[in-house]
């Protein structure tokens, strides 16, 4: 099954797919941990996006459309996907209908004053990517991972500054995509607002329906 998931940022795409892609038994793809481990890594792409991920916009579409093209080709794609953070934009949208059918298109749904509640308390282990937030799911030890000891992160983009941006461009860029896809009939809104386990059960009951 070829799943994408939309929504504002901090709507808990990436809590949500960790969860799903252990019942679906099928691969998690998030473009922007993709570009995060290329920065990580020093990669050219890495060097090349740095400031933009720092700040909050959008990669160029043709770089992130090939990006994503190349990981769709890779055999572990074979039963299907979940699609975090991509497509972003009309353009990418139009370029996965190239590539591939998308069974599920889930639309996670969450207003501006919690979206801004999450991502500033979201913290994260650098080596792992463990999701904290230091109200709702704080670790056991203040600013550090439970399984690793390492110190916690704040993302660069999870800082006031670029949080209004991401919302903006959100607003601007991503949510043509909800009417996008309504005119195909594949999209199920979620309340993302609930726990992550409910949010879950929600969206597994969706996709049998
Ligand atoms: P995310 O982890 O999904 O919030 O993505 C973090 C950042 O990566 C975004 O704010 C963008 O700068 C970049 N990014 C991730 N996915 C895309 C995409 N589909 N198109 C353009 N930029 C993206």
């Amino acid at each position: 099954m070829n799943i994408v998931l939309l929504g504002p940022p901090g709507a808990g795409k990436g809590t949500l797919a960790a969860l799903l892609k252990t019942e679906l038994n099928v691969p998690h793809i998030s473009t922007g941990d993709i570009f995060r481990s290329n920065i990580k890594n020093g990669t050219e792409l890495g060097k090349k996006v740095q400031g933009i991920l720092a700040s909050g916009g959008l990669v160029p579409d043709e770089v992130t459309i090939e990006m994503v093209r190349d990981r769709l080709k890779n055999d572990d794609t074979a039963s299907g996907y979940i699609l975090d953070g991509f497509p972003r934009t009309i353009a990418q949208a139009e370029a996965l209908d190239t590539m591939d059918e998308i069974d599920a298109v889930i639309n996670f749904v969450l207003d501006d004053e919690e979206v801004v509640k999450r991502l500033s308390g979201r913290r994260l282990a650098p080596s792992t990517g463990k999701i904290y937030h230091i109200v709702t799911n704080p670790p056991k030890k203040e600013g550090f991972d439970d399984e690793t000891g390492e110190p916690l992160i704040q993302r660069d983009d999870d800082k006031p500054e670029a949080i209004r941006h991401r919302l903006e461009v959100y607003r601007q860029e991503t949510a043509p995509l909800i009417g996008y896809y309504k005119e195909k009939g594949n999209i199920i809104d979620i309340d993302a607002s609930p726990s992550p386990e409910t949010v879950l059960s929600a969206v597994l009951a969706a996709l049998q329906s």
